[in-house]
């Protein structure tokens, strides 16, 4: 019997990969493209564990020698973001359902926002593998200080984080001025957090019919305050989110 196609777990930052490979047992490493793919398995699950790098040419890339190279037939991607939303608070989760560039603008010769010939500026993520990712982050995000330990949810003020499902805007930019995320609100008002990567991820999983779903942890409210704490935030939370809430997936499956 043919395996089931592997599952393509692509991070946005090394902290986050060290988490996925200390739980992977038989990690085995291949270059491809200048990146370092980590095929072994999760609960019996076959995997390729893979750092996205930063940008979207660079998420693009990643993603199609997933595809192309190890024939991954899923992709979930987990990283960071900047918080959009009203309401949505550093330390908090957003599951995407499908994403948008912020920074595309071909006008006036198609629609702002409108990736040409697509015809179309959202790429929307898989339905069932969003639900899923969204429940096991429901599940870790309960238990906040298990994860995290008591010392860092007081740090981090992470009390009663919540996971929020909705838009997510990618641009080859850290958004780091409150003028900025204002004028990303004003232009996509359902977008709930801003990032670098997923929509180049979202485009190339629809060019090959191929399932993705990615989770974001809030590291700042993308405004003038977006650069304090960061790399301490993903060694004692977001990393750790995102291995547990993939953990919680696996057992699952
Ligand atoms: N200082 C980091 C670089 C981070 S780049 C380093 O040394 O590696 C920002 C990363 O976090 C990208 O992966 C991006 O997707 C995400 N991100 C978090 N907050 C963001 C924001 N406010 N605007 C854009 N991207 C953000």
């Amino acid at each position: 019997m043919k395996s089931p196609a592997r599952i393509g777990l692509v991070g946005a930052l090394h902290q986050e990969l060290a988490a996925v490979l200390a739980r992977l047992p038989d990690e085995q490493r291949q270059r491809v493209g200048g990146r370092d793919f980590w095929a072994g398995h999760w609960h019996g699950h076959g995997v390729v564990a893979v750092l996205s790098r930063i940008g979207k040419v660079a998420a693009a890339t990643t993603a199609t020698a997933l595809i192309e190279r190890f024939g991954v037939g899923r992709i979930v991607f987990t990283g960071v973001a900047g918080a959009l939303g009203a309401g949505l608070r550093v330390g908090d989760v957003v599951v995407a359902s499908g994403f948008v560039q912020h920074d595309m603008d071909a006008s006036p010769l198609f629609p702002r926002h409108e990736v040409p010939l697509y015809g179309r500026a959202r790429f929307a993520t898989d339905p069932a593998l969003s639900a899923a990712l969204a429940d096991a982050a429901r599940t870790v995000l309960a238990h906040a200080d298990a994860t995290l330990g008591a010392q860092a949810v007081a740090e981090f003020g992470l009390h009663a984080p919540q996971v929020q499902q909705g838009l997510v805007a990618s641009g080859d930019r850290f958004v780091a001025t409150a003028a900025e995320s204002a004028a990303l609100r004003q232009a996509l008002p359902d977008a709930l957090a801003v990032e670098m990567e997923g929509a180049a991820v979202a485009q190339v999983c629809h060019d090959y019919g191929v399932p993705f779903a990615a989770l974001r942890t809030l590291s700042d409210r993308a405004d003038d305050a977006a650069h304090v704490d960061f790399t301490r935030f993903i060694d004692q939370v977001a990393s750790r989110y995102s291995a547990a809430v993939l953990e919680a997936y696996f057992s699952k499956l």
